[in-house]
């Protein structure tokens, strides 16, 4: 039986099998392939826990562990996995010194755990007409929030990256796109607030001919309505008008920040995205009545994207070195 709920997990997970069998069945549900070759004339190796292809290529063996977001990492799988329970089942978001505490691993090692792990959560949302959300009879909201703001404690190079991102007013901009009607979230840290940008964004998620409800920025006044039933609200008059309102992404951006501001204090605008993405992870896999998501569910939806993502400490970071060579 599968882990339903925390407790669970740890003690199911804790057997290098069920960790091996969980993943195998996600990773390849139709049988173990090479990959680096795709080949499925593979041979497992039971007394290392990996697999040997028979294909004559360099680098033959591989593990579990072998081009997703684990690469080269020293922590052992069942840690990542409780990690992963972790993060995707707290509503405001783990900090790493909660992960830390939970799983014995040093707090720098679990910072850039965490940071691996956000890139997992990252939606591939893909781009072309397929992938856009909305539609003649949806109702899309779109509205924008601003992040951040203390630069006068910031040290100075961090100063410099945080203005590279948030232009002079020293804040982030995320745009938020809802589909009300399938209540799924696409947010991201825009580089500003011009109606290119905003707009641009808009044309390549949502769907030509749906209903999009912004508020009265000045970005939207004009060169919506070609490609939409467009209609506003002005926020600073009312925030409802009959069916026309933002209040779902205002739902949305109440979530993030709370998170941000409580579970991740002081948040750099350079790693705001990665932010963003874990609660849009967790707002489109949260439970509704009509789609009763559970623990277990959404742990399994995030392990399925663990696969063909890499984000090393140096892209991080800039540094070299990984505070995980000193974990274990
Ligand atoms: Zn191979």
């Amino acid at each position: 039986m599968e882990p339903t709920t925390l407790q669970e997990a740890i003690l199911y997970f804790a057997d290098p099998n069920n960790c091996r069998e969980y993943l195998v069945a996600r990773r390849w549900p139709d049988g173990v392939v090479c990959p680096r070759c795709q080949s499925k004339n593979v041979l497992f190796l039971e007394k290392y826990n990996r697999w040997h292809c028979r294909e004559k290529h360099a680098a033959p063996q591989f593990t579990l562990k072998t081009q997703t977001i684990f690469e080269d990492s020293p922590i052992p799988l069942d840690k990542w996995l409780m990690a992963i329970w972790m993060i995707v089942n707290c509503k405001n978001g783990i900090s790493s010194w909660e992960i830390h505490r939970a799983l014995k691993v040093t707090q720098k090692s679990t910072w850039f755990m965490l940071h691996r792990l956000r890139l997992a959560m990252k939606a591939d949302f893909g781009y072309g007409p397929m992938t856009k959300i909305g539609g003649p009879e949806s109702e899309v909201e779109v509205d924008e929030t601003f992040v951040g703001g203390r630069k006068q404690n910031m040290h100075k190079d961090k100063k410099v990256r945080y203005e590279a991102k948030g232009g002079a007013s020293g804040k982030a901009v995320v745009q938020g796109i809802l589909d009300r009607t399938a209540r799924h979230v696409r947010a991201k840290v825009m580089p500003d607030v011009k109606r290119e940008t905003l707009q641009k964004e808009i044309l390549t998620q949502v769907k030509y001919g749906s209903k999009v409800y912004t508020d009265t920025a000045v970005a939207y006044e004009q060169g919506m309505q070609w490609r939409f039933v467009h209609d506003m609200v002005n926020k600073t008059e009312t925030y409802v008008k009959g069916r026309v309102h933002v209040n779902g992404v205002e739902n949305f951006w109440s979530l993030l920040k709370r998170g941000l501001n409580g579970t991740y204090i002081a948040v750099e605008p350079f790693h705001l995205e990665r932010y963003v993405d874990e609660q849009v992870f967790r707002y489109n896999n949260r439970g509704t009545e009509d789609n009763p998501l559970n623990d277990a569910d959404r742990f399994d939806a995030a392990v399925r994207q663990i696969v063909g993502k890499r984000l090393t400490y140096k892209e991080l970071t800039g540094k070299t070195e990984t505070p995980e060579t000193q974990a274990f």
